[in-house]
């Protein structure tokens, strides 16, 4: 018998599991994939940690988020900065001076100002109702047709004027020379990758990988006084009520026998035409093309990124958080405020767009609600 059978070794599940173990109580994870660690898995390929999942780049506002990760590695200083490609341009992101003035030939930030609200203007838009609208109005109609338009079509498979706004208001829009992808405090890699997060989180809690809770529910249930549930949640209610919308992925990584593919670790091809949303280049998290790591590891590492429709049976990667898909887990969420001995969690349990420190911020939240 277990207090608790977690159902998914990701983030938000070893978290809960590390602090449910150190509080004394019976716990078993379970995942029906063959690794640990969920979408942030990293696995050392010929010196290389290669994030196998798509680039993972933690970053957070939240010290105390922070201290928690830094318990279980050594982060490195590494800044997301990526480039956007489109045709034979090549952009900063996200949009900033740089951007502004590769684009524009302008300098200052009041000429880049201008030439926005000039685009705005002849636009017409007075309250953005969606993702082309909010664009436009953040960073003017070029920007939005050359480095938005085609890369949010291909990511999301519908055009912007059918997407919520807030999914392009991730990005910072600034008036300064400056690249960094995040506004947020802190930021980085952690040194010998992911993995390790989880292996330290879970060290001591029993872990049976290869295993689908679907499966074997009713087994498992009978188990456990609690289960803590990380997979789909319209899936765990066997679709009662229809199918929520994702967005799936294909990654194709290869190693190449070169020293430096693309010069940076995230480049994003904005075009509609070319398949993939962009090329992660792994040795750049590490640094391993600078300084005294330079020539320390043979050959490079590259992933190209291909998103895809999903049905049932793929990688559910993003929800799609519309309204339509967002009333629909509405109503999934009061079933599960029923579940009297079920709790949902992580992004596919809280069909939320949450990145890591979201997660792991929920999470802690979560186990302390129901430890105490
Ligand atoms: P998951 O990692 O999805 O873990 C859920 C686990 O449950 C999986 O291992 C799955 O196999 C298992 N599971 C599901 N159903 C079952 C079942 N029926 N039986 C058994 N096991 C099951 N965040 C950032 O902060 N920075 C980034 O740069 C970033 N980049 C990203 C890039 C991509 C391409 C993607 C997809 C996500 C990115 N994220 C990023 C988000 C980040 O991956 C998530 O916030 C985080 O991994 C969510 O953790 P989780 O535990 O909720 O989910
Ligand atoms: N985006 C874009 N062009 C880019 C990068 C991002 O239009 O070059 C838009 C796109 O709609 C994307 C959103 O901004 O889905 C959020 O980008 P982010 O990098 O946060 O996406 P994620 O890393 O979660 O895939």
């Amino acid at each position: 018998m277990y207090d608790f059978l977690i159902v998914g070794a990701g983030l938000f599940g070893s978290i809960f599991a590390h602090e449910a173990n150190k509080a004394g109580k019976r716990v078993l994870v379970i995942d029906k994939r063959s690794h640990i660690a969920g979408n942030i898995y990293t696995e050392n390929m010929d010196g290389i940690q290669v994030h196998k999942y798509g680039a993972h780049i933690f970053h957070t506002n939240n010290k105390k988020v922070w201290d928690y990760v830094n318990q279980f590695a050594e982060f490195n200083r590494y800044t997301n900065s990526p480039v956007a490609v489109y045709k034979d341009e090549l952009y900063n992101l996200p949009f900033n001076m740089n951007t502004f003035s590769r684009m524009w030939g302008v300098k200052t930030p009041e000429e880049a100002k201008n030439k926005i609200d000039e685009q705005v203007k002849e636009a017409g838009i007075k309250e953005p109702q969606n993702l082309e609208e909010q664009a436009i109005s953040m960073v003017g109609k070029d920007i939005y047709e050359k480095l938005i338009e085609g890369y949010t079509g291909k990511q999301w498979g519908r055009p912007c004027r059918e997407l919520p706004s807030f999914i392009i208001k991730r990005l910072p829009v600034r008036f300064t020379y400056d690249n960094n992808y995040f506004n947020d405090r802190y930021q980085g890699i952690p040194t010998g990758g992911y993995t390790q997060i989880i292996e330290r989180m879970l060290e001591g809690v029993e872990v049976k990988l290869n295993t689908d809770f679907f499966e074997q529910k009713e087994e498992l249930m009978k188990q456990a006084e609690k289960v803590v549930f990380t997979g789909m949640i319209d899936e765990y209610f066997d679709y009662c009520y229809g199918e929520l919308e994702y967005r799936s992925l294909r990654f194709e990584t290869e190693k190449l026998d070169v020293d430096n593919y693309q010069g940076n670790a995230v480049v994003n091809y904005t075009e509609y035409d070319v398949p993939y949303t962009r090329i992660i280049e792994h040795k750049h998290f590490e640094f391993l093309c600078q300084g005294e790591k330079s020539g320390s590891v043979q050959g490079t590492v590259i992933t190209r990124e291909y998103p895809s429709d999903w049905q049932k049976g793929d990688e559910p990667y993003y929800p799609m958080n519309d309204n339509r898909n967002n009333k629909l887990y509405a109503k999934y969420k009061k079933l599960a405020e029923q579940e009297a001995n079920v709790i949902f969690g992580g992004r596919l349990g809280m069909y939320k767009y949450y990145d890591m420190h979201n997660v792991v911020e929920e999470a802690l939240n979560t186990v302390d609600k129901c430890l105490n």
